[in-house]
């Protein structure tokens, strides 16, 4: 784990294989993912789910997948608020879907502020607490999905070999905007971040009138991602992919 960071995960009950490269999972973004994007929640009285992100996230345990949050947190990093502020947050998002019937197998959070060295921190885009997830819970990260309102959250598939979902929640309807535009600054050349998030736009592109399952296919192997309106869109996405 990079220094300034910090995971916690809780396990649940439910059995997971021990073995690597065992049971596929859904990490999902949590603010603007699963709940409502307040910017930089520190009062858990600001814990408000999006609606259907319960019964979207009941619906893919259903389907097998282990339920794993993975969240940016760089309010701590940024000195706007506390781990004990986190960590009360955290305990409201999950007293709020239990109390809608779900209970994730995992939390993980970074707590870095950009800015870091990209070689160590675990701020997603990075596959730290994606790879850590998976040694913690016996996961296999080739085959899970990787769902949020960010480029940041879906790009990890590419690196791990899953595939992504943008959701239109929170930031996304935004940053689907940002990624056709990057898409069309950097046809010639560009970064590799840049390029990949040009990669991301071009299949979500696509993703509107092609077969749905090739493109996911695809998008493991090529930084794309599919683009759904909102989680519960994703969970019935996914299990169209996996039927
Ligand atoms: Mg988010």
């Amino acid at each position: 784990m990079s220094t300034g960071s910090a995971a916690a995960p809780r396990r649940q009950g439910r059995g997971v294989p021990a073995a690597r490269g065992g049971r596929r999972a859904v990490f999902a973004d949590r603010d603007g993912t699963i709940i409502e994007d307040r910017h930089y929640i520190a009062d858990p009285a600001d814990v408000a789910l999006i609606p259907g992100s319960p019964e979207a996230l009941t619906r893919l345990r259903t389907l097998g997948f282990a339920l794993v949050v993975v969240t940016n947190q760089s309010g701590i990093g940024r000195g706007l608020y506390t781990l004990a502020d986190y960590r009360r947050v955290a305990a409201e998002t999950d007293r709020q879907l239990k109390r809608a019937g779900i209970v994730v197998d995992a939390t993980y959070f970074c707590t870095d502020a950009p800015g870091g060295d990209p070689r160590t921190t675990c701020r997603k885009p990075s596959p730290v607490l994606y790879r850590q997830a998976a040694r913690d819970l016996g996961l296999a990260l080739a085959g899970s999905y990787f769902v949020g309102d960010k480029l940041s959250d879906v790009l990890p598939a590419a690196t791990l070999g899953g595939t992504g979902i943008l959701v239109r929640t929170g930031h996304g309807a935004s940053e689907e905007a940002r990624a056709r535009e990057d898409a069309r600054a950097t046809q010639e050349a560009g970064t590799p971040r840049e390029a990949r998030m040009a990669g991301a736009a071009k299949v979500a592109d696509e993703a509107e009138t092609a077969d749905e399952a090739s493109l996911a296919r695809k998008s493991g192997r090529e930084a794309g991602c599919l683009v759904a309106d909102d989680l519960a869109g994703a969970a019935e996405l996914i299990e169209r992919l996996e039927s």
